[in-house]
């Protein structure tokens, strides 16, 4: 007998005869001799809805972020009682957990808050009762007992945290698609499952576009070499295994390419070339909490450089503010920029024994006649930033030449 979590998300849970088909698959894991922990999300458009609703009363300015949590939270209170009482009508003993009842206990950052500690007590006394749990994502309460969330897509997050928590010995996420894969299968028809990812690979999908989990929940699985099984709730059918680097046989050289879209570009044109200047560039930035992603900085010449760097494009004109008044300070005023940019990456673990990855993508997006404008890598990755009208053949292409064609894989 095991300890299993599963996650629904939204799709999932989407109206009753879907509550009623993941109440079918719980039970059938409790049948089959298991112990069970469920975290749902809310319905899907629910959390979109009730977003909306704090828009309007608020006007579109800034909501109180204590109620905005109270009010946002009630979408996975829906579901984890309505799918308990699903359950229960299936003949086995079920209880729904809130945030507070199951002892996700978070810090006090309202809207984005992180998990400090998990009480697992009720849960564990409400296993020993043989007992179905069924908790909340996405939801947690801070040290004064404040209701709070851990922002969007955070269900994902408390089913791992929880399933880490407790010991589990697997993490199944079900969703609406039935894996992971090379590339997003509406851009690239040859797009193939993967039946196993490490978790470092699934860590830099995550940050460069793939959005099948919360990163934060891949850092959390990782951290405790907790197993991951990505799957459909429609289908019987294995999705892919998130597991440990050492227990992925087949080590793809690239194991998926990806892009995000919604990114932009600026330079800061002669700026001196002295100690402390990107700190000066950049700290502003920081503190607008304004996520910086590729920088570059030119080799100085006559004593002054050129920074270019990306920011996702929502920060496009504040980031540009900033650099102006950074730059204005350090007397060289020479900043400008592109909101129409795109990253496409590669990632792939044989990245770290295979050279000329690199290269490879270079000449092949050459060939399509695509400018690369920056360029940054990690042992496992490759991005590129380019114009974002290229992005679909840049992945398309790049999806032929290294997984489509067996050329790069060996
Ligand atoms: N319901 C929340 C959201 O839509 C959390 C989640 O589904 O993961 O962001
Ligand atoms: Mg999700």
């Amino acid at each position: 007998m095991a300890l299993i979590v599963q996650k629904f998300g939204g799709t999932s849970v989407g109206d009753v005869a879907r509550i009623k088909n993941v109440a079918e698959r719980v039970v059938a894991t409790r049948r089959a001799g298991h112990d069970v922990v469920v975290c749902v999300s809310a319905m899907s458009g629910e959390t979109n809805a009730l977003v909306a609703l704090s828009d309007a009363i608020n006007e579109g300015g800034p909501a109180s972020p204590r109620e905005y949590d109270v009010l946002v939270s009630t979408g996975e209170q829906k579901t984890i009682a309505l799918l308990a009482m699903a359950i229960e009508g299936l003949g086995e003993s079920a209880r729904s957990f809130t945030g507070g009842q199951m002892g996700m206990r978070t810090d006090s950052a309202h809207t984005r808050a992180r998990i400090e500690r998990i009480e697992t007590e009720a849960l564990r006394g409400a296993l020993d009762a043989g007992e179905i749990c069924v908790i909340a994502g996405f939801q947690g309460v801070d040290p004064d007992g404040h209701i709070t969330t851990l922002g969007r897509g955070g269900s994902d997050t408390s089913a791992v945290a929880m399933a880490c928590a407790l010991g589990a010995e697997v993490c199944e996420i079900y969703t609406d698609v039935d894996g992971v894969y090379t590339a997003d299968p509406r851009l690239v028809p040859f797009a193939q499952r993967l039946d196993r990812i490490a978790f470092e690979e699934m860590l830099e999908l995550a940050s460069v576009g793939a959005k099948v989990l919360q990163i934060r929940s891949v850092k959390f699985a990782m951290r405790y070499g907790l197993p991951l099984h990505v799957r459909s709730s429609f289908v019987e059918d294995e999705g892919t295994w998130v597991v440990p680097e050492e227990d992925v046989m087949e080590r793809l050289v690239v194991s998926g390419v990806t892009c995000t879209n919604n990114e932009a570009k600026i330079h800061v044109r002669n700026v001196p070339d002295q100690p402390g200047i990107a700190a000066r560039l950049f700290t502003p930035l920081s503190d607008a909490g304004i996520v910086v992603d590729m920088i570059i900085q030119n080799l100085s010449r006559d004593g002054s450089t050129d920074v270019t760097f990306t920011v996702p494009r929502t920060d496009y004109s504040r980031a540009l503010e900033l650099a102006h008044q950074a730059s204005r300070e350090m007397g060289c005023d020479d900043v400008g920029g592109d909101e129409d940019i795109a990253k496409v990456s590669v990632v792939g673990l044989g990245m770290k024994d295979h050279a000329g990855v690199a290269t490879r993508m270079f000449a092949v997006l050459a060939h399509e006649g695509i400018n690369i404008q920056m360029i940054s890598t990690s042992e496992i990755k490759v991005s590129v930033a380019i114009e974002e009208k290229y992005a679909e053949l840049a992945v398309r292409t790049l999806h032929a030449a290294f997984i489509e064609g067996d050329a790069a894989q060996d």
